[in-house]
């Protein structure tokens, strides 16, 4: 079944478009995290990050920069967040690819869920050979 964003992409559902070209679609978040929270999609149906191609990936990199300097023209904000769930222990609810990009301002009360740890020096290790042997 073709997802929700693929019927976007087919005109079969709105959506608030900001940018299309022939490889991608940019419209906003139906439920923003802040102000201006757009979505930059691949449109090809792919999941995940892993799983496009090199042109989809510079293609999706391309506009959500575009998208990103439009933003910060037009809105202003102080920062913006670029994210990106693949999986849904990530937080990923539509397996479409997606980028986040979500304005931010000092103070804006988005809260960033994530939380810093310490790790031991033997650990970090051993991450970095476990990640840099996958490669
Ligand atoms: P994720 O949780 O990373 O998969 O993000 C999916 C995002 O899609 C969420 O932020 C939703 O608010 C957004 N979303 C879902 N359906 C629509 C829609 N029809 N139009 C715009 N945004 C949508």
């Amino acid at each position: 079944m073709a997802t929700i964003f693929t019927r976007i992409i087919n005109g079969e559902i709105p959506a608030l478009k900001v940018y299309e070209d022939a490889d991608t679609l940019a419209f906003l978040d139906i439920a923003p995290a802040s102000p201006g929270h757009t979505l930059v999609i691949c449109k090809n149906e792919v999941a995940t990050l892993m799983e496009l191609s090199d042109a989809q990936l510079l293609a999706t990199a391309r506009t959500t920069q575009r998208v990103a300097a439009a933003l910060q023209k037009a809105l202003q904000p102080d920062g913006i967040n670029i994210m990106q769930n693949n999986g849904s222990a990530a937080g990923q609810t539509v397996f479409h690819y997606h980028v986040h990009l979500i304005p931010r301002w000092n103070d804006d009360g988005v809260i960033q869920f994530w939380q810093h740890k310490s790790m031991s020096q033997a650990d970090f290790a051993e991450m970095v050979a476990k990640i840099s042997q996958a490669l």
